[in-house]
């Protein structure tokens, strides 16, 4: 029966007393991008621009940038869905040859996303006339966000760059230090998207890609969602939009909870919208509040879930 409820569910979110969520697709390229429009998504939460410059000895032009970021709009250009693009993230666990230093002690910790621009600012000038191209071609509403953002100053810097450009700007929140103080930062951008991969090996100080610390970076974490709360809230404070964009939006009961802590929008793999777009419909708002606040409280991420499950599913 459940299984029924979410091949049937077909957009767009909210929960059953009708509080609207925007649930948004994460691609990395046209072929995916096109893919996700099969699924009830609203836009493109996430463009993992880096993951197709991978395997490229040099920095594409601008014009060939262009024409990727086009091709990856179009599918969204005529029913007035937005696309968030992630300018580069190139460094740690994603090098790019003709971006990444070379030789960092600490990758995870060193010149990455858009720390890049700081000694290369033509890279990061280059990629938004490509997006600014890209979006004026098909007239897509495309928003642009930085990785690895750590302070406001860096985020004004890059927003006044974005809007020069006449698009607009946000901050991915995957720095504590930016969690902590969103409400500064959300005076000089549009809008912020939590990354809870980053946030969560930032916060636990634990390697996403190290299988024997999964405990640790595991997005129920408390200490987490502490974090992930302060930035809705400063977001509902602010009027501007707070999105996850981490695998956390992707797990149906964390997602209803991440809605009742004041998250707007939800981006996860399109095949994972269903699944949350159904749950969502079976939950108030306050049902959702109730359990931001339960797993707040809990001491770990089992006690998280039990709580979460026991608000969101009480009948089992
Ligand atoms: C994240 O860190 O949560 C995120 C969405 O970015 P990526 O997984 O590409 O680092
Ligand atoms: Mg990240």
């Amino acid at each position: 029966e459940r299984r029924a409820a979410v091949a049937a569910w077909s957009g767009p979110a909210a929960t059953r007393d009708g509080v609207a969520v925007k649930l948004l697709a994460n691609v990395a390229d046209p072929a995916s991008a096109r893919a996700a429009t099969e699924e009830p998504v609203e836009g493109v939460g996430l463009f993992r621009t880096e993951l197709s410059f991978l395997d490229r000895p040099t920095e594409p032009s601008v014009e060939e940038q262009a024409e990727l970021y086009a091709a990856v709009f179009e599918p969204y250009a005529a029913s007035g869905r937005h696309v968030v693009v992630r300018t580069l993230d190139a460094g740690s666990d994603k090098p790019i040859a003709f971006a990444t230093h070379e030789g960092e002690e600490n990758p995870a910790l060193g010149v990455r996303g858009l720390r890049l621009a700081a000694d290369n600012p033509a890279l990061l000038a280059h990629q938004l006339d490509a997006v600014a191209e890209a979006a004026g071609r098909t007239g897509v509403d495309a928003w642009v966000m930085a990785p690895m953002v750590a302070t406001r100053e860096e985020a004004a810097a890059f927003a006044a760059q974005v809007h020069q450009r006449g698009l607009k700007a946000g901050a991915m929140v995957e720095v504590p230090a930016v969690a902590v103080l969103a409400h500064r930062v959300l005076e000089v951008v549009d809008f912020l998207s939590i990354g809870t991969n980053d946030l969560t090996q930032y916060t636990m100080a634990a390697d996403r890609l190290a299988s024997d610390l999964a405990h640790l970076t595991d997005p129920w974490q408390p200490a987490v969602l502490h974090l992930v709360a302060i930035t809705a809230a400063a977001g509902q404070e602010a009027g501007k939009p707070v999105g996850v964009c981490g695998e956390a939006a992707a797990d149906p009961l964390l997602a209803c909870a991440l809605v009742g802590m004041g998250v707007t929008s939800l981006s996860m793999a399109a095949g994972a919208v269903r699944a949350v777009g159904a749950q969502l419909a079976r939950v108030t708002l306050a049902q959702c509040e109730e359990a931001a606040e339960a797993v707040l409280a809990a001491d770990d991420p089992a006690a998280a879930r039990v709580a979460a499950r026991a608000v969101l599913e009480p009948a089992g």
